[in-house]
């Protein structure tokens, strides 16, 4: 491996010196959030940001993504970086003088620093042409929230657009608490939780609330199958590699002396490990099914996988540990301890190829990260001196890991 301060020392001070530029494609996209896969206004400022910059440039067929692709002056393997690009259905409250011109609609998640950063790494890297040896595939992405855009990105051919299969992968998240600005965090293995949805309907059969011997009562049994998940979760999954079910819908009935025929209840499953994330369908169906079976009724289960378990490759991680110190600074390095709960569809991407997916801080300036509004919170504000932090890494992490050939 080539000394990697050789290809990354001057980037900071190259990113800051674009800050400027960033944060004014960034303010923009802040104005004009758009939900889902279909992103029009998003993706036709981002490709006139990447103009002049001599990327191979395409958009996706089944979103609004686009790939772009920078080829180094010498041939090499094609590592790739991603940002993705759309907001949230929440009414901006932020007060920030860019506020979304969008009615109901933020990017209270930062994508729109997403955009922008991997705009930055873009320039970096652009200017830096002559040095690289391999190819570097940009992956801007629509439909994280929840649509699985990463995941049609791949279909579309994403991790080949280089003409080669990447061999690593990486991509940060600003948040708007927790962690200063400026300092960066992740953690080996498990980064993120995979989180499925579990919709279950209890059929029994109606009657007086003064004769329930009559009926079958689906009131109850919902009641139980509520708890009988609580304690499936703790007695079936090692403690140590837990598992989260929290019910957050129940309804059932219209008034207090009738039975009704049916009860349904929703539930979101959070597993840390591919382990758990395989089994736990099968486990919660079972419990479900079975309590209703106990009181004579049957449960209709509908089960839907969410995002996988986001992994970080040790190596890789290390990787960006090591470049956080050396580029960004010798403090900024902040190990997580424990993953975050939430999930994320870059979680795909690893499946394929090893990489590392970190946090960046953006807390506001002069705010306390213990109490800042967070990500989705309607409050949220991301500082924009995340903007030449995370485009100095991403570039840095691509430097890195095609310097080693
Ligand atoms: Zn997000």
């Amino acid at each position: 491996m080539t000394e990697p301060t050789d290809l990354t020392s001057s980037l900071l001070a190259e990113a800051r010196a674009l800050a400027p530029e960033l944060a004014a494609l960034r303010h923009d996209l802040h104005r004009i959030p758009e939900l889902g896969l279909d992103l029009p206004l998003t993706q036709a400022r981002l490709l006139e940001a990447l103009e002049g910059l001599g990327l191979e440039v395409t958009t996706g067929t089944g979103l609004s993504s686009v790939t772009a692709v920078l080829r180094g002056a010498r041939p090499g393997p094609a590592v790739l970086l991603r940002g993705d690009m759309d907001a949230l259905p929440v009414t901006e409250d932020s007060g920030e003088a860019f506020t979304s011109e969008h009615e109901g609609l933020m990017h209270a998640c930062g994508h729109d620093l997403h955009v922008a950063g991997l705009v930055g790494a873009a320039r970096l890297l652009a200017s830096r042409r002559e040095d690289i040896a391999g190819a570097v595939v940009l992956m801007f992405q629509p439909g994280e929230e929840g649509q699985h855009g990463a995941r049609v990105m791949i279909d579309e051919g994403v991790l080949d657009a280089a003409g080669e299969r990447v061999v690593a992968a990486y991509g940060v998240h600003v948040i708007s608490s927790l962690v200063p600005t400026g300092a960066v965090t992740g953690r080996p293995g498990t980064a993120m939780a995979a989180a499925d949805q579990m919709y279950v309907r209890v059929h029994g059969r109606g009657g007086h609330g003064s004769t329930p011997h009559l009926a079958a009562d689906p009131v109850t049994a919902a009641a139980e199958i509520v708890l009988a998940l609580q304690t499936a979760v703790t007695r079936q999954f090692d403690a140590h590699d837990p598992v989260v079910v929290s019910v957050g819908r129940l309804a059932a009935g219209t008034i207090d002396n009738v039975i009704p025929e049916t009860a349904e209840l929703d539930a979101t499953i959070r597993t840390f490990s591919p382990e758990h994330h395989a089994v736990v369908p099968e486990r919660l169906t079972r419990v479900v099914e079975h309590v209703a079976a106990a009181h004579g009724l049957t449960a209709e289960v509908d089960y839907v996988r969410g995002y996988p378990v986001t992994v970080n490759d040790a190596d890789e991680l290390e990787r960006a540990a090591r470049l956080t110190r050396t580029v960004i600074g010798p403090d900024a390095w902040l190990p997580a301890p424990r993953p975050v709960s939430g999930a994320e569809d870059f979680s795909y991407v690893l499946e394929q190829v090893p990489g590392a997916y970190v946090f960046v801080g953006a807390t506001p300036a002069g705010v306390d990260p213990a109490t800042a509004p967070y990500n989705h919170a309607a409050q949220a504000r991301f500082d924009d001196d995340a903007l030449p932090v995370s485009a100095a890494l991403l570039a840095a992490l691509a430097l890195d890991r095609l310097a080693e050939g």
